[in-house]
């Protein structure tokens, strides 16, 4: 009760301004994702690994606007990029090749199983096309996807169990039984379970996806050999494998499919790969990815996808700039910051007695307070959200600006420095919750 007493105290203007807004919009804030609890600070400026609320309050951003500001706020190179291309125009119907064939590179060239790219804005389109695709080039029509992963917002894409909060039925409200009649679920993190199912079911699938780290359902990593059994049961049934890498891009150089060393039919990216403005791309093999291709196809391309600001200009500038900032030795530097960050939460759990320990990879992370480790499903359901959220609500109010679910991001422009004074914080917060 202190520690919520004390956030209402700090964030008066955000209640203020949440509660005027949403007479006209139904989340109180415009923001993609709602998440924080008892309610959302409302942000009015970034600047590197840092954000400030409208009532003044600095806070250290571990959120980094929800996965995709992998070189921090207002980084000086992107917002370069893209003030030389707006006096130049934004969206052109049909772009000069410079801006999309230069991104593409960047992505084939760090993407192991990337041969062509396709710009589209959001993942639930990346992965809504990857599902077309698959459709088209194997005539099967159903999807399996692990337990409790997220995949975006599509009907075909909510269907099935799901660690996050707000959808809380196997078949959502909105959306058909005929639609959920072709998902199907295996279990994540348990290549026998998953082999099951996908024999089970291989004459109707038409394609398997999976995040190679639960990202939404509390940034839990596959492991390798869960991975590699994905790719031999589908490779076995002609089965088309999706990596959704829309939050594990930046983990590694080349995405987890590198780190792992599995390659993915086709992978769906975004957040980071725009460096702060809206792009996502499909990318695969040329097999699958010429289906859109009209010449390749005797003038009319088996799958259409148009995508009106697939090709934005000011996009491709700022995703350019974004990549050719991410290097192999940046990766390298953001992980071992993550590990820093992992063996401290541990560390930190031994050290008060309690079962609070972390999951993640890379600049990803989250603590969960669980009897066993979070590794699937079902441990990452035995995770007390009450503690959590009252220990992220403790760690707002001393000023680390996080999803309330007790996931944690960095950026390039994160120190070793920040992560100290993160877990000083999360002890702090401990000490003020009576630990
Ligand atoms: N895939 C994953 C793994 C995600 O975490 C998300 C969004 O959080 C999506 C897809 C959907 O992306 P978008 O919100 O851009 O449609």
């Amino acid at each position: 009760a202190g520690e919520h007493q004390r956030y209402l105290d700090r964030t008066r203007k955000s209640w203020e301004l949440l509660n005027r807004t949403r007479d006209l919009i139904p989340t109180g804030h415009a923001g993609g994702m709602w998440y924080q609890m008892p309610y959302p600070v409302l942000l009015n400026k970034g600047k590197g690994s840092r954000v400030w609320d409208v009532d003044g309050n600095e806070y250290l951003d571990l959120r980094i606007g929800d996965w995709v500001l992998i070189h921090g706020h207002a980084n000086e190179r992107i917002n370069e990029a893209v003030s030389r291309q707006l006096p130049l125009g934004s969206q052109y119907g049909s772009p000069e090749w410079d801006l999309s064939y230069r991104m593409a590179s960047l992505l084939v060239e760090r993407m192991p199983s990337v041969e062509r790219v396709r710009f589209m804005v959001s993942g639930t389109e990346t992965n809504l096309l990857a599902l077309r695709l698959a459709r088209a080039h194997t005539g099967r029509t159903k999807l399996a996807k692990a337990t409790g992963s997220y995949h975006g917002i599509a009907d075909v894409l909510v269907v099935g169990s799901s660690t996050i909060s707000f959808i809380k039925d196997r078949i959502p409200p909105g959306v058909t039984p005929g639609v959920a009649q072709d998902v199907l679920e295996f279990p994540f993190n348990d290549p026998d379970g998953a082999e099951a199912v996908i024999e089970a079911s291989a004459s109707e699938l038409a394609a398997v996806i999976v995040e190679p780290i639960m990202g939404a359902a509390g940034m839990v990593p596959a492991t390798r050999e869960f991975l590699q059994r994905l790719r031999e049961v589908t490779a076995r049934h002609g089965i088309v494998l999706i990596f959704d890498e829309v939050v594990t891009f930046p983990i590694a150089y080349g995405g987890a499919q590198a780190h792992h060393d599995v390659n993915p039919d086709l992978t769906s990216m975004s957040k980071a790969i725009g460096g702060g403005l809206p792009l996502a791309a499909l990318g695969g093999t040329t097999e699958l990815m010429d289906l859109l291709d009209p010449d390749k196809n005797g003038g009319r391309a088996p799958v259409t996808a148009a995508s009106t600001f697939g090709g934005n200009q000011a996009a491709l500038a700022a995703g350019i700039a974004c990549l050719e900032m991410l290097t192999p030795e940046v990766h390298a530097r953001v992980q071992s910051l993550g590990e820093r960050a992992r063996l401290g939460i541990d560390a930190i759990g031994v050290k008060y007695g309690l079962p609070l320990h972390a999951t993640g990879f890379g600049h990803i992370l989250a603590m969960h307070w669980a009897p066993e480790p979070v590794v699937d499903y079902r441990t990452r359901m035995q995770d007390d959200s009450e503690k959590i959220t009252n220990l992220g609500v403790a760690l707002m109010n001393e000023g680390f600006y996080h999803f309330s679910f007790g996931s944690f991001l960095l950026s390039t422009t994160h120190t070793e420095a920040d992560i100290d004074s993160l877990l000083g914080g999360l002890e702090q917060a401990l000490h003020n919750l009576g630990y």
